[in-house]
């Protein structure tokens, strides 16, 4: 079919029609997924669809003119997330579509901040960055023509402050460290950065995106975080994203800002326009509103105590996975990761064609590739998968031994995302 039906179809046959579309997808709901998907508790789940879908229809973009419900409960979340995140002003929050579009709001007010106070040029300007970062910074820095600096990490897998400090100079913009970093679920040395920013006068960015809903209900139920959020002084934004460990429907994240001067740079105003003048907070303009009102209700309805009980199975569970595969030998866990996400090596056994197997029987491989690595991040979907996993696991890495002791190579998986 090369043009759209000229007859509409049924809703029947749509829903026939998407079933088919679905028969390929990976089984995340059975905790095949080790990424993009996160699980939270089946009413949590549905608390979040429900609210989701009585804002279907309306557009966040007109929070302030049109649809108070949405303004109020995007006010409330920005406010308790300000909180939780020892974010000073709440009223500078900003509530975006997702982590990409939060750290490209931070690097455009960090590049704006720094080029006025600085006196850079337009095409001048850098951020030093973790080789750890999330691409997402490579983005904003090619579209806000800046460039970026990707500084080795130490051997934990660490932001090195030292060698950072050496990649800064007169015309950088921004520092950034991860809580945690994806590549090995570590966090970097938030305290220490922020130390250097402030010594050095630049702006740091903390890239709490996969973390910051999960890190300070660990912390409560007592496992050691180390400080990374905005309490920590030097600290001049945050970006966390609900849509992940706050298991609110997507499209949904937060930034917060040192100061309502902050805040500002990273909000567009337009004047000079046929129907008057325009303002948004966010890159993105039309908006969906059920994501904000989805937020509002997971949040409300798990609380801290449901956030916190979530947190102690998260971890219970990630204990049993790394017991469960350091028992497989030749794999280790690679450092020390604080939250969710491992990352593990084997000595003997190429992890690439383990993944390869794995493919096979039915798991979206996770790779690193410095060093190489099997990777997931885990969230309660993964804790019925978890036995046939490591079975899976054991037979496809004793199966990769042998190949190899016979001089044989199967196929390798690729680490792409
Ligand atoms: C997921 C993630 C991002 C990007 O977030 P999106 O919501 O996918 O745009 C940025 N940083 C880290 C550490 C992440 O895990």
């Amino acid at each position: 079919m090369t043009t759209l039906p000229e007859t509409g179809m049924s809703q029947a046959a749509i829903s026939d029609a998407l079933d088919a579309f679905a028969k390929d997808d990976i089984d995340w709901r059975d905790g095949r997924s080790p990424l993009y998907v996160f699980g939270t508790d089946p009413q949590a789940y549905e608390v979040g669809r429900d609210a989701f879908f009585r804002f279907y229809s309306e557009n966040a973009l007109g929070a302030n003119r049109a649809f108070p419900s949405i303004k109020a409960m995007q006010d409330d979340v920005l406010k308790k997330c300000a909180a939780l995140l020892n974010a000073p002003t709440p009223e500078g929050g900003v509530f975006t579509s997702g982590g990409t579009e939060s750290i490209f709001l931070a690097t455009r007010a960090a590049r704006d901040e720094g080029r006025a106070r600085k006196g850079i040029g337009k095409g001048g300007g850098n951020i030093v960055v973790p080789s750890t970062a999330h691409p997402a910074f490579r983005k904003a820095a090619e579209s806000l023509d800046i460039e970026e600096r990707r500084i080795a990490v130490d051997a934990s897998g660490r932001a090195d402050a030292a060698r950072m400090q050496d990649a800064i100079d007169d015309d950088t913009v921004m520092l950034a460290g991860s809580a945690p970093c994806f590549p090995y679920g570590v966090i970097d040395p938030i305290a220490e950065l922020g130390e250097l920013a402030q010594r050095l006068d630049v702006w740091l960015h903390v890239d709490a995106c996969v973390g910051g809903y999960l890190a300070p209900f660990v912390r409560d139920i007592g496992y050691p975080v180390p400080p990374f959020d905005m309490g920590v002084a030097g600290v001049a934004s945050l970006s966390a994203d609900l849509h992940k460990y706050g298991y609110c429907p997507k499209p949904a994240s937060t930034l917060f800002f040192s100061t309502p001067e902050r805040a500002e740079r990273a909000s567009f105003e337009f004047a000079d326009w046929a129907c008057g003048s325009f303002r948004t907070a966010t890159l993105v303009g039309t908006r969906p509103a059920g994501a904000v009102a989805g937020a509002w209700a997971v949040l409300h309805y798990l609380g801290m105590q449901g956030y916190r009980a979530i947190a102690s199975r998260v971890m219970a569970m990630r204990d049993q996975y790394i017991t469960d595969i350091e028992s497989i030998p030749g794999f280790r866990v690679f450092s020390n990761p604080e939250l969710s996400i491992i990352a593990f090596t084997n000595q003997h056994a190429d992890v690439f064609q383990i993944a390869a197997l794995m493919q096979d029987r039915g798991w979206l491989p996770g790779l690193t590739q410095e060093p190489p690595a099997l990777h997931i991040m885990l969230s309660l979907l993964h804790e019925e998968s978890r036995n046939q996993y490591i079975k899976d696991l054991r037979q496809s890495t004793a199966k990769v031994e042998k190949n190899q002791a016979a001089g044989k190579n199967g196929a390798r998986a690729q680490a792409q995302y």
